[in-house]
């Protein structure tokens, strides 16, 4: 009966068509339904703040989850720990839900590319499979036959051919050898070749007579046969083969005219005898103790700390966060041992193979030339593998090496990793969520990675993606846009459907920018650079020796390809060679030894880096405590009457106080309660609702409002409160002209985004009152609509106008086409990138041919 049900309702749910959200109220959702359909591209836009995030990962992923988990017993949950359930009344027809986020990949300095993607273990399968192993020590090929394949070999390569059978009795061995000589002619064997001299014994005396030396080191072979190749003389070919594996313990030795071959029974370099054990896929595994360097243990380093005499002592490799560290000697950085380095496909070794970017091992692998038993058996690994290198081709990685440790990568390289790995495993039924995947991310690139979306969902999956992109939204088969506004003013489906629907329909925001009745505009004026600063010799990973002029007291575009070398020259070679400067006193400066050449900086006082990591780790850090607001608050309540009155100061009003904060929930406003098999709940402080603070400290109010109100508000709405306190309002106009007005000022830190928190830092930056400063950003258009980026370009202008510099690497042209001057990376990306293809205003990188972003930046510049 229970069966039956089951079958009735998946073909129910195979029916429909749709996941339904009935009734979300997450974060700032404002009560929300919403059809998403089934096996389609579904994207979800909208201001930042607009509920994006709060829907797609926080709703719909997040009760996937739980719903799988719930779905396992009860003893495997226990390990899993419980998923909280979302904040919705229910989901209709939802399937199991897996999440691409842009969280880099971890720190485990055992995971590369290679592992990451599983094309590293395809590859171990086919290196054990149809590698050649060569002895480690002399690099001589090794064969392991068979009797029945070497004579197979020999018919068809010698027929009709004389040839001679021998096997190795000494090689380089001291001794007189007359018994072992004795033995065999006594056997039937009377021909041999002694250091090179043919002998034919006719007697036991004569092979006493030879007279070799005791104590020099002889060559001697015994001949088994000479033999005319031929079908009909198949048996004894057989016969002198095995014997010749016989005596010799393992090898025999074809000799036609000059030409010798070899051919060992074993896997033994017939040189050294140097034993090869089974090749197996975990001889190359640098995580296996059998395929390991010994000295770094597969890590390819050995780290080290300097000791207080400056002598380097070697230390536990796990700690090698604590020291710096070195290349490892004994394998060069190829973390495996000697042995599995000597196997080779087309003279290269599986780390030489993981070298190549994934272009070249592609094109590597597409005209392998294999020999024909060979091709059969490695002919479905081959497409396999073939295959996964295509797909990050697709999604723009087809710079990147399998080498790679997968720290070093961004967040954005790491997202489509994994999208390509999720392509190759082709799962089917499974309901995808991707966060801004055409982050880092060239216009160019970008189309195959729309059709890489569209292969997921051919393969049967839904597909929804959080996005900003145009491109991606007209290419999508249904669009949800969110909004109107941020945070309390969003949390509505403000319309849905396609593209085309959406341009016509007047309530969406997104729709006027796809219709271009509302845009971002060129500038007419633009400003041209006095002063530039300049970097020699940038080398650091692709860069080709390079000199750059990075202009000074303009808004500058970093551009190219993803792999161009953006991030290199900017954080590895400008940001270090300005901090070798800047960051020092004037003295050092003046004397500087310095590592990077850098000229022209004189005229700046400092450098700003404005980078998406996290501005707190805790709960109580929030956006008011990060930018010197709630000091201020706080001293506006201690100075109130009242407070005076009762004795209180400033800590009164901190909820990390004890004197004024609820003494129920330490100031958090929640209580976590354990449950026991049951997900932790957590519960608002029945003592403070919620408000963080005691009793008494409510009882002070400014202007009716209490501390706790102050935190509750957004900071447009504090904006207008504090209008009569300049350097409070300050602050709080500022967050609003970033596109941050909606943020309420008690948020926690660490439920910031990214984008959100590197707009707050650039708010903090702001706030100071600088000149003279180059201010340093990473895709500052990470999570900011269209809309959004427009506010953020007029904050740009303001801080150079007051006479900084701004640098930002982007991708995105709205912001290209209006910046000052652009540097542009390129041709391509990894090897074939490096160099400055093109400098200068966006009109004049537009005009170059060879340039990619130049020939997609015409149409927004209105160029043909
Ligand atoms: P989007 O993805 O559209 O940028 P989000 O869904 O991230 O927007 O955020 C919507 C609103 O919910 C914002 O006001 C944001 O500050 C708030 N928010 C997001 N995450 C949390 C959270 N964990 N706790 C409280 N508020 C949150
Ligand atoms: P972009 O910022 O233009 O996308 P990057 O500067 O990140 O380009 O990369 C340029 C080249 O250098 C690429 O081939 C990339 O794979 C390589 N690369 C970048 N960072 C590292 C690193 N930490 N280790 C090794 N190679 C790197
Ligand atoms: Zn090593
Ligand atoms: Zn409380």
């Amino acid at each position: 009966k229970k069966f039956k049900y089951n079958i009735k309702n998946m073909i129910k749910n195979i029916n429909n068509e749709k996941i339904k959200v009935i009734g979300a109220r997450e974060h700032n959702l404002k009560n929300i339904s919403v059809d998403i359909p089934k096996r389609s591209l579904t994207v979800i836009t909208g201001p930042s703040g607009s509920g994006k995030s709060s829907l797609a990962l926080d709703v719909l992923f997040t009760e996937g989850k739980r719903r799988y988990m719930e779905s396992l017993s009860s003893y495997a949950r226990q390990f899993l720990g419980l998923a909280k359930k979302p904040a919705v009344e229910k989901i209709e027809g939802l399937c199991p839900a897996i999440a691409i986020e842009q969280k880099t990949v971890g720190s485990n300095p055992r995971s590369t590319v290679g592992t990451i993607t599983e094309i590293y273990d395809y590859l171990r399968v086919l290196f054990a499979r149809v590698g050649q192993p060569h002895c480690p020590k002399c690099g001589e090929i090794i064969q392991s036959e068979t009797t029945e394949r070497i004579s197979e070999l020999l018919l068809s390569s010698k027929k009709n051919k004389l040839i001679q059978i021998k096997a190795t009795i000494a090689q380089e061995k001291k001794g007189e050898f007359i018994n072992t000589i004795q033995t065999l002619f006594n056997q039937g064997y009377p021909r041999f070749i002694i250091d090179e001299v043919k002998y034919k014994f006719k007697d036991l005396q004569e092979i006493e007579n030879i007279g070799l030396k005791k104590n020099f080191k002889h060559n001697i072979e015994v001949i088994i046969d000479n033999i005319t190749v031929c079908d009909a003389e198949l048996t004894r070919l057989q016969e002198s083969i095995d014997q010749a594996f016989n005596l010799s313990g393992g090898s025999v030795i074809i000799e036609e005219d000059d030409n010798k071959l070899l051919f060992s029974k074993d896997r033994c370099c017939l040189k050294c005898s140097y034993a090869l054990d089974e090749i197996e896929p975990r001889l190359f595994s640098f995580n296996s103790p059998i395929g390991a360097c010994k000295d770094c243990h597969g890590l390819g380093f050995i780290s080290f700390l300097h000791s207080k005499n400056g002598a380097e002592e070697d230390w536990d490799y796990i700690q090698k966060y604590l020291g710096a560290s070195r290349v490892c000697k004994s394998c060069k950085g190829k973390r495996l041992n000697e042995k599995a380095l000597a196997v080779t496909i087309d003279d290269k070794s599986i780390i030489d193979v993981c070298e190549l970017s994934v272009f070249e091992a592609y094109d590597f692998l597409e005209n392998l030339k294999l020999a024909d038993f060979k091709k059969e058996v490695a002919q479905e690994l081959l497409k396999e593998i073939i295959n996964r290198y295509s797909f990050l081709k697709n999604v723009g990685l087809g710079y990147l090496n399998l080498n790679r440790t997968s720290r070093t990568l961004s967040g954005g390289e790491g997202q489509r990793i994994r999208l390509a790995t999720q392509i190759g495993s082709a799962l089917s039924g499974v309901l995808y969520i991707l966060d801004e995947p055409s982050i880092g991310l060239h216009q160019r690139d970008n189309d195959r990675l729309i059709n890489t979306l569209k292969t997921l969902r051919d393969q049967g999956n839904t597909v929804i993606v959080v996005e900003h992109d145009t491109d991606t939204m007209i290419n999508a088969d249904h669009i949800i846009d969110m909004g109107p506004g941020a945070g309390i003013h969003g949390g509505n489906i403000v319309a849905v459907g396609t593209a085309e629907e959406l341009k016509k329909n007047k309530n969406s925001l997104t729709g006027a920018y796809l219709a271009g009745h509302k845009k971002i505009s060129v500038p007419t004026k633009i400003r041209t650079p006095q002063e530039f600063l300049k970097i020699i010799d940038a080398k650091s990973n692709n860069l080709k020796n390079i000199e750059v002029d990075f202009p000074l007291g303009v808004l500058c575009g970093i551009s190219g390809v993803s792999g161009s070398g953006k991030s290199s020259l900017i954080f590895q070679e400008l940001v270090p060679a300005l901090k070798e400067r800047l960051e020092r006193n004037y003295n050092d400066r003046k004397n500087g030894n310095n590592k990077y050449k850098l000229e022209n900086f004189e005229s700046l006082l400092s450098l700003v880096v404005v980078d998406q990591s996290p501005i707190g780790r805790t709960p109580r850090s929030n956006s008011a405590t990060y930018l010197g607001i709630f000091d201020a608050v706080r001293a506006l309540f201690a100075n109130l009457t009242e407070s005076k009155i009762r004795g209180y100061q400033v800590g009164q009003f901190s909820f990390n106080v004890k004197s004024g904060r609820c003494a129920e929930c330490s100031g958090e406003g929640t209580i976590t309660v354990q449950m026991h098999f049951l997900p932790d709940v957590i519960i608002i402080c029945k003592q403070c609702k919620g408000k963080r603070y005691s009793k008494q400290t409510l009882d002070i109010r400014y202007r009716q409002k209490t501390i706790a109100d102050i935190l509750q508000m957004t900071a447009q709405e504090a904006a207008e409160f504090f209008t009569h306190h300049a350097p409070l309002k300050k602050r709080l106009d500022l967050m609003c002209e970033v596109g941050l007005g909606y943020l309420q000022l008690g948020q926690p830190a660490t439920t910031l985004s990214g984008g959100e928190a590197q707009r707050l830092k650039l708010v903090k930056e702001l706030a100071k009152r600088g000149s003279q400063t180059i201010y340093i950003l990473d895709e500052p258009t990470t999570g900011l609509h269209i809309d959004d980026i427009s506010k953020l370009l007029v904050v740009f202008n303001k801080l150079i106008d007051k006479g900084n510099s701004v640098m930002v690497i982007e991708h995105n042209l709205d912001v290209l086409k209006t910046v000052d001057y652009l540097i542009d990376l390129g041709p391509e990306g990894g090897n074939k990138g490096g160099v400055i293809i093109a400098s200068g205003t966006p009109q004049e990188v537009a005009e170059c041919a060879i340039s990619y972003t130049g020939k997609y930046l015409k149409p927004y510049l209105n160029i043909k």
